[in-house]
């Protein structure tokens, strides 16, 4: 999985498509981070980090929650606490914890992860059982089904809460646990107006993201049953998560849940608007997103991703690459409709300047 940064801190980027985690805190955010109360997090004593623990744990509909710098720290405290070395987790292909945490996984639990495969970053539960192995001596002992919510590398697709709740079901009558990386799970919530807990039902251990769509400058949550959570926050004081006056940090993450949920809609509104307007870009092909979430192929263009990113930094607009030929470009809070448009134009005046070039 590519992910060649475009030069997107280039000061003659106008419209950043590269991630929703390029979202800067907005002055009321900052402002809600001024004022929040603060304490020693390692201690138990911030209660802005209490009282955001004890609100997410709420709306995943779990027992207990705990505040983490980031997504990839929930993602690895929790292989952590899941897994011993040797153990096996089964997630899709395309997994975030496969596929750009550095071998995360491998290096710090000593877990494998085999990938499943299946359409929009998704594996039915035939797959997953075909997935599982004999107990015995030979075979690695199976622990944990991960999914992600949403599917980022799929196209930011949502999981379908029949088949969340078939799979975790299928996982949980054969003993393993599961886990569901909800970096985006708001994203999904707005989209499918499914409800955060209901998503989360099947799922002994979720984590959410406020610094994607949820505009944070930092901080995740990861919720799971109270004896899971303490066990997570040993890993967390050795992997040197464990904080001091976290809240200020928290009381973004607060806001965010106050401001930026509803308003997801905007961002997959303009996701679809940015979509329709780049298929009609010459041999461009655009998947439909779902979400925020929009990946094209350049295959037909005759440019490969990366020099039309390249390109496209030169008209003001970022984007990521994905795959030689695949693209990405993200819609967030910082992106509105007068971006979505000025983007389109430029997608058209490169792509049409690269095929004049070639036909000159
Ligand atoms: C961004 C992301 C992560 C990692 O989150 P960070 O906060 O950047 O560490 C994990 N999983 C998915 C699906 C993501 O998109």
């Amino acid at each position: 999985m590519a992910y060649a940064p475009a030069r997107f801190d280039d000061a003659r980027i106008r419209v950043n498509l590269f991630s929703d985690t390029q979202t800067r805190p907005s002055r009321a955010m900052r402002e809600a981070m001024l004022d929040a109360p603060v304490g020693d997090e390692q201690h138990g004593a911030d209660p802005t980090i209490n009282a955001l623990c004890e609100r997410a744990a709420d709306l995943l509909g779990k027992e207990a929650a705990v505040f983490m710098p980031t997504g990839t720290m929930c993602n690895q405290a929790a292989m952590l606490t899941w897994c011993r070395p040797g153990d096996e987790i089964l997630a899709h292909e395309s997994a975030h914890i496969l596929t750009s945490e550095g071998g995360g996984v491998a290096a710090l639990s000593g877990a494998q992860i085999t990938g499943l495969r299946g359409g929009r970053g998704q594996f039915d539960v035939a797959t997953l059982e075909a997935g599982f192995r004999d107990r015995s001596r030979y075979e690695p002992p199976q622990r944990l089904v991960a999914v992600e919510q949403t599917a980022n590398f799929a196209g930011g697709t949502v999981w379908p809460i029949d088949a969340l709740d078939a799979v975790a079901a299928s996982a949980h009558a054969r003993g393993l646990a599961t886990h569901m990386d909800g970096a985006r799970m708001m994203n999904a919530v707005i989209a499918s107006g499914v409800s955060a807990a209901a998503m989360s039902a099947g799922w002994d251990s979720v984590w959410l993201d406020f610094t994607k769509g949820l505009g944070a400058p930092l901080g995740a949550i990861l919720a799971g049953p109270q004896a899971f959570i303490d066990d997570v926050w040993r890993w967390k004081q050795r992997l040197g998560g464990a904080l001091r006056q976290g809240g200020m940090c928290a009381g973004a993450c607060l806001y965010a849940l106050d401001h930026n949920v509803e308003r997801l809609s905007e961002d997959h509104e303009n996701a679809r608007l940015l979509a329709r307007g780049l298929a009609g870009v010459d041999g461009l092909e655009v998947e439909l997103p779902e979400t925020n979430l929009v990946y094209f192929d350049t295959s037909g263009t005759g440019m490969e991703a990366a020099a039309l990113a390249d390109a496209l930094v030169e008209q003001g607009i970022a984007i990521s690459v994905m795959g030689r030929h695949r693209g990405r470009a993200c819609t967030h809070l910082d992106v509105d409709r007068a971006g979505v448009s000025l983007a389109e134009t430029a997608f058209h005046r490169v792509v049409g300047a690269a095929a004049s070039a070639r036909a000159g």
